[in-house]
């Protein structure tokens, strides 16, 4: 689906002058035939409404509306970026609406009804898409977020089994995607292996990049199963278990469980108690959350300090801002 001839990307950002700005890790993509490989590898945008996290000067906006999405609601904080996102939706024919705001706050089920987006059955493949080359910290965040609201069927996930296209510095990509006993493989891949299938759909070098990062980066696809591998009671118990065996990956699972009091062993049921946290199926990861949430002698705490993604958060960003010391003009 063509769209009328546009200035380019890299002269909307000289027109505006606009810079990348560390603090919001800005790295751009200005090559039309890199997004457009992204739209067709995440398997099309046909007829789809899709929401655009972190949309910049509108790269992959441009790629999302020539592959033909229905409608695309692109969110950006930035307001430097809404002149050439506004260019962009004049000439989209009501296809494209700008959303400034902070992805963090917004609710994803208000906007899409808000738009009218269509709601699918779990079953079925979703007329809804969620894309976004985000700064890796907002990423994490965002996508535990969005995992979160699978089992409730809230939010993004009251419109059918949305697929997240996210954009992740490869190395977090393969600790999403990470399989049971491989050195990858930790918190990060049991939260979203539970219910989802995750694969990396296309690398992308960190050159191809404006300003390019140190680091490459990896496009992931996540879509919810239909059924999920493993049910948990309480996300923020799954979120500790992980934590809590994950933190001794030389330790047994056994002795990794002993701080949580006596009776622990308890939790395992008829888990060998010898072996390693990393060859803990997602289904047994369930098993253990579930007998945790069910234990009547548990520590009393506040859980949500697992779900805060602090630690997550740090380790994405430790590599980004070592390759992002200053604002860069590009
Ligand atoms: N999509 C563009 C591209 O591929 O060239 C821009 C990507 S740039 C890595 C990330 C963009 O996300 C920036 O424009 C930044 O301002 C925006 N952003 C960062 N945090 C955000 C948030 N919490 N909510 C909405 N947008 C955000």
């Amino acid at each position: 689906m063509k769209l009328p001839i546009m200035p380019k990307i890299q002269d909307l950002i000289r027109m505006y002058g606009l810079s990348a700005k560390q603090q919001l890790s800005q790295n751009f993509l200005l090559d039309l035939n890199i997004t457009d490989k992204i739209c067709r590898e995440a398997g099309g945008f046909k007829d789809c409404t899709v929401i655009e996290v972190g949309a910049g000067p509108g790269g992959l906006t441009r790629s999302l509306l020539t592959a033909g999405a229905k409608k695309v609601i692109a969110v950006e904080m930035d307001r430097r970026f809404i002149p050439a996102l506004r260019m962009l939706e004049e000439a989209s024919e009501g296809r494209l609406s700008v959303v400034m705001g902070d992805m963090m706050k917004v609710d994803e089920g208000e906007l899409l009804r808000h738009f009218q987006a269509e709601k699918m059955p779990w079953e079925e493949k979703s007329k809804v898409k969620i894309v976004g080359n985000l700064p890796f910290n907002v990423g994490t965040h965002l996508m535990l977020k969005w995992v979160r609201q699978i089992k409730p069927r809230e939010g993004l996930y009251a419109y059918g089994r949305v697929p997240m296209v996210l954009m992740f510095q490869k190395e977090l990509a393969e600790r999403i995607i990470a399989p049971v006993d491989s050195h990858n493989y930790g918190r990060l891949a049991v939260m979203v292996g539970q219910e989802c299938h995750s694969k990396i759909i296309y690398d992308l070098p960190g050159k191809v990049f404006v300003p390019p990062p140190k680091v490459d980066a990896s496009v992931i696809h996540i879509e919810p199963l239909v059924e999920p591998i493993g049910q948990v009671d309480s996300k923020e118990h799954l979120e500790f278990i992980c934590r809590s065996l994950f933190n001794h990956r030389r330790k047994t699972i056994s002795n990794a469980l002993k701080p949580m009091g006596k009776g622990s062993e308890g939790l395992l049921g008829d888990i060998d108690p010898s072996r390693r946290p990393q060859s803990l199926t997602f289904k047994e990861f369930a098993d253990i959350t579930n007998r945790y949430t069910a234990w009547p002698d548990k520590k009393q705490m506040d859980y949500s300090e697992f779900t805060n993604d602090a630690g997550a958060i740090r380790e994405a960003t430790k590599k980004e801002k070592r390759s992002q010391k200053k604002q860069q003009r590009i």
